[in-house]
């Protein structure tokens, strides 16, 4: 989501002169972008701080945007005292009104400094230009906020109340995002299948951006086990659009820790939708988010993760250190797990994690998948993009005149090698861009 939100910045900012550049020391203005997820994500941003400082040129104006500047934006005025601007992750459609009262025109020293952490009353939404497109994959926020409360998150304090875009705003922000050259769009929310912009939710949502013509792919993250229902199920085995692949979140395999997550389910709920899912769509990929070492979490509570892991066989999954974030109620729970055992946790949990990911990408060698080129790759010669199943897919080309001209098209790719985190193949019929292959092979 902050990649969407950074790429809205670059758009509200457009229209005041503003353009993007890569280089610290060639910019007016330098945003930092801030996640405040994780203890390392909220740290990185004071040495990334130091770093801009001695980086930029004279009279470069720093903002800090997203959700450490929400949480902590008097720390920051405190700590980096050459900041200019901090702006709260639903206001920054303000940014040119902040940047006017920051008086850019003055020296260093004699601006004025300007915070806006507000959650205001207006949706961010309503005040942002058209977006501009980013590629032939790109994203899309349909949903923000969070009410669930889970123990140890920080997400409801910082990016607020959950709030759903109306049905009509998405669809006119994706036909522009398709008639700019986008075949593929990623729909956003923290809670995104808790999405109630459209009668019929989430599934009625995609039914709908299915109908656009040019839209080749759709996926959506990040959803709850809780808001997985049975229609938004049934749209899996309808819809050929939706990529066979759903990030679903689990955390914990131990029903004890998933109570003490306050996440409101089992792990029985949980692999019944995964049972379901895979009823409607049979290829179906799946991927989850684990935490190790919540407060109270036991050397058993552990193996149900494990065993739970078994049980899914994920194609890939992100897992991550419980981290301890300021007023959470997780943080104030007496039975905090030790740095060590938490380490050695993450290294099982993740040794099983990676052995799954491997087998699931080798069962892919020899099999043609449908692949939307959406990067360049290191050599000229080189594009990549992903299969259906949200693996990445390395294609050597003839000649760059030929890499140029799949960039943006779906191919079917024959694959010839898998890697832990990526597949390498050919272009199965080598000469013609014209096959836009909708049904995936298996994998
Ligand atoms: N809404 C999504 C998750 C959003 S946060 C859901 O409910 O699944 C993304 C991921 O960061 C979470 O799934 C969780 O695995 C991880 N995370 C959140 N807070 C964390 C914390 N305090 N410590 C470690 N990981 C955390
Ligand atoms: Fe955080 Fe997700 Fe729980 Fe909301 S549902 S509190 S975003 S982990």
């Amino acid at each position: 989501m902050n990649v969407y939100d950074s790429g809205r910045m670059a758009d509200v900012l457009a229209p005041e002169g503003y353009v993007s550049t890569d280089a610290v020391d060639d910019a007016d203005l330098v945003i930092l972008n801030t996640c405040h997820i994780r203890e390392k994500a909220a740290e990185k941003v004071y040495s990334e701080l130091g770093r801009i400082r001695d980086a930029k040129a004279d009279g470069t104006m720093i903002a800090v945007a997203g959700c450490v500047a929400q949480a902590e934006g008097d720390e920051i005025m405190r700590r980096a005292p050459y900041v200019d601007i901090v702006v709260g992750p639903q206001s920054y459609h303000r940014l040119p009104k902040l940047i006017a009262e920051a008086n850019p025109t003055q020296k260093a020293g004699s601006r004025s400094r300007v915070i806006d952490t507000d959650f205001p009353a207006e949706s961010k939404f309503d005040f942002l230009p058209a977006a501009e497109t980013q590629g032939p994959s790109v994203f899309l926020t349909i949903q923000e906020g969070c009410d669930k409360f889970c123990a140890f998150c920080v997400v409801p304090y910082t990016r607020g109340a959950e709030f759903s875009r109306p049905v009509e705003a998405v669809l006119k922000e994706a036909r522009q995002l398709v008639a700019a050259g986008a075949a593929e769009i990623t729909l956003l929310g923290q809670n995104v299948n808790a999405y109630h912009g459209d009668d019929d939710g989430l599934a009625g949502l995609i039914r709908k951006l299915a109908d656009i013509d040019g839209l080749e792919r759709l996926r959506y993250t990040t959803s709850h086990p809780r808001d997985m229902n049975q229609d938004l199920i049934a749209v899996h085995g309808e819809v050929p659009e939706l990529m066979p692949y759903l990030h679903l979140p689990i955390q914990s395999g131990s029903d004890a820790i998933l109570a003490r997550m306050n996440r409101k389910h089992g792990a029985a709920e949980y692999l019944k939708i995964i049972d379901a899912l895979r009823l409607a769509r049979p290829d179906i990929a799946l991927s989850s988010d684990f935490i190790v070492g919540h407060p109270g979490e036991t050397d058993a509570d552990f193996e149900a993760t494990m065993a739970l892991i078994k049980t899914v066989e994920y194609a890939q999954a992100y897992s991550f250190k419980y981290s301890k974030r300021p007023g959470t109620p997780a943080s104030d729970m007496d039975d905090q797990v030790p740095e060590q055992v938490m380490s050695d946790r993450l290294a099982a949990l993740q040794g099983l994690l990676n052995e799954q990911q491997l087998a699931f990408n080798e069962g892919a060698v020899g099999v043609s998948v449908p692949v939307l080129f959406e990067r360049r790759g290191k050599l000229a010669n080189q594009i990549a993009g992903r299969s259906p199943y949200m693996q990445s897919v390395h294609v050597t080309c003839r000649d760059a005149e030929e890499a140029d001209q799949y960039f943006g098209q779906t191919m079917p790719v024959r694959i010839t090698g898998a890697f832990a985190n990526s597949l390498a193949g050919t272009l199965d019929d080598g000469t013609t861009a014209e096959t836009t292959q909708r049904e995936p092979a298996r994998a």
